[in-house]
């Protein structure tokens, strides 16, 4: 096939224990899937239960490769950059409309991420009622580590997953804590778009999200999962 000019290299990242690389294909972020960060940003409590997830996305270029570590840039637009720890789920196969006890099967593997935020920028458009791209999509606002294939992780329902800026920890929750599990969201998200072979899912982040700036060195974990350190330029 002829192109107008070189497509781009496929975006990747590295898998725990292997030569081969993760290509990714998109990348969905969950929002307010842990009781304590819902409360800090201002959402009401739902007296009937559970809202139902909801999804939105960065782009497979905003990822950053955590191996060792690594330079992020401060992005442009913004004077409240946050950090948001998230464990995120890297999907093997697809499916459409599946079943909570067949999500699982879709999974390659897990890695810790970031999901950098432009707090000010996402919250205008909150007030506006315009979308959230600007605030969540921009360039490196996606922080990953290896994956870890499922063959070495198992499935993680519990598990410590924590923040750290500069040596003092930031935030630091519980997986069990999610309210919404990764089998429920892969259900739930494959209801929406028919899920491939390449697609990341940031599950959502815990209490104690804050503000960040340039010389600062974020370190973050999932318990049986891994760590990165990632710092800020
Ligand atoms: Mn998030």
């Amino acid at each position: 096939m002829n192109f107008a000019f070189s497509p781009p290299a496929a975006a990747s990242l590295a898998i725990s224990g292997s030569t081969c690389r993760f290509p990714i294909r998109r990348i969905f972020c969950v929002g307010r899937n842990y009781a304590d960060h819902a409360r800090e940003m201002g959402a009401v409590e739902q007296a009937d239960g559970r809202e139902p997830p909801f999804f939105f996305m960065k782009p497979s270029d905003a990822i950053v490769s955590a191996e060792g570590e690594i330079s992020v840039a401060y992005p442009p637009l913004t004077k409240n950059l946050h950090h948001e720890v998230e464990m995120i789920v890297a999907l093997g196969s697809g499916g459409a409309n599946a079943a909570v006890d067949a999500a699982k099967s879709m999974i390659f593997g897990y890695a810790v991420g970031l999901d950098l935020t432009r707090r000010d920028i996402q919250a205008r458009a909150k007030e506006k009622g315009q979308p959230w791209d600007m605030g969540k999509g921009f360039d490196q606002s996606a922080v990953a580590g290896a994956i870890n294939p499922v063959e070495q992780t198992g499935h993680p329902d519990r598990g410590r997953i924590w923040l750290s800026v500069n040596g003092q920890i930031r935030q630091d929750g519980d997986l069990s804590a999610m309210i919404w599990t990764v089998a429920d969201v892969i259900a739930n998200l494959s209801t929406f778009v028919r899920l491939e072979a390449g697609d990341l899912i940031y599950t959502g982040t815990p209490a104690g999200v804050g503000p960040i700036v340039p010389g600062d060195l974020l370190e973050a974990g999932v318990e049986g999962v891994g760590t990165l350190r990632a710092r800020i330029v």
